[in-house]
């Protein structure tokens, strides 16, 4: 596929930096085993928009800044990674921010207040409100409220954003060929909470490849067919990478965190030096151990795991039990 590429100075006059590094992990799990561990460290973008989240924002941004956008609207939950990507982006763009927040909070939570740090104007919605966000009547009023402002879905799952995933995939893609990793035994894992995020990287490679899904939701498996829709928007069949989505490592559920989670999440941290997130990355590290163990793998597989950013999350926790 052709996958745009970040052309606006305004956006690189950001200075955010995209070429992040390719560890290898010495991760015995892995080593037993003999596949090679990476990990991509797309937390390292910047580190209040990390990971994903400032994929899904680069072109939204971009598209705001062209139109001459009064500012940009968006959702999410008391504890989203995209509007506080969102609030620090905005800022640093000059762009006022408007973030529309799912409940109630008596207290704001570390990651609102942030938000309101960055000048991002909370405004809270109730379980009904929320429902209506997509009805004419709902933007229509938000549209008079705020005239001129650019409106993002929440997580910014738009196809704005897809296409930003695929620059993400794009980039992994030239930096494992840069590293002089075989296509062909190449392998990748990445959290998915709407699959957007494995869309886009699931675009960018060749069909000789393998780019895994772990969701971290419980329910009914209603990724497959989205994200399946995502990949035929942007590629033609069969010039994509394989793909698959494992539902099994959701631990109980969105933000559910046992003890299981808690302490893979710490061994791994310990043995390797890198931070992971509670919601996301550490649900891929214990399905990439669990799937190594079920032999999914084979000896002289390049698995690398994706580190999609989320570390500000970690204050929703309780890490220090
Ligand atoms: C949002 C998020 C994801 C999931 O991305 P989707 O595109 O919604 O699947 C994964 N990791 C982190 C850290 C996130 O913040």
């Amino acid at each position: 596929m052709n996958i745009p590429v970040f052309n606006s100075l305004k956006i690189d006059s950001l200075l955010l930096k995209t070429h992040t590094p390719l560890q290898p992990l010495k991760w015995p799990v892995a080593q037993r085993a003999g596949v090679k561990c990476y990990i991509k460290r797309d937390d390292q973008i910047h580190p209040q928009c990390s990971g994903n989240k400032w994929y899904k924002l680069a072109f939204n941004l971009e598209r705001a800044l062209d139109a001459g956008a009064a500012g940009i609207i968006s959702f999410g939950g008391g504890y989203s990674n995209h509007l506080h990507a969102l609030a620090h982006l905005g800022r640093l763009a000059g762009l006022p921010t408007v973030g529309l927040v799912r409940g109630r909070y008596q207290h704001l939570t570390p990651t609102l207040e942030d938000c309101k740090t960055q000048g991002m104007t909370l405004e809270f919605l109730t379980k009904a409100q929320w429902k209506e966000r997509h009805l004419a009547n709902f933007t229509e009023n938000l549209q008079k409220k705020y005239p001129g402002f650019y409106v993002i879905p929440e997580g910014g799952d738009n196809h704005l954003g897809l296409l930003g995933c695929a620059a993400m995939g794009d980039s992994l893609l030239q930096c494992a060929t840069q590293a002089g990793l075989e296509l062909a035994s190449l392998k990748v894992l990445v959290a998915c909470g709407t699959g957007t995020t494995l869309a886009g990287l699931v675009s960018a490679f060749p069909a000789q490849c393998q780019i895994d899904g772990v969701s971290v939701l419980k329910g009914p498996d209603t990724l497959t067919e989205s994200v399946a829709k995502r990949v035929a928007s942007l590629t033609q069949p069969g010039d994509c990478s394989r793909w698959a989505i494992h539902t099994e490592y959701h631990c109980g559920g969105y933000a559910k965190f046992p003890q299981d989670l808690h302490a893979e999440m710490i061994s791994f941290e310990q043995c390797s030096g890198v931070l992971l997130d509670p919601v996301y990355t550490s649900k891929v590290v214990l399905a990439a151990r669990e799937l190594i163990y079920a032999g999914y793998y084979n000896a002289g597989d390049s698995l690398i795991l994706m580190h999609t950013g989320g570390l500000q999350g970690r204050r929703g926790f309780n890490l220090d039990e």
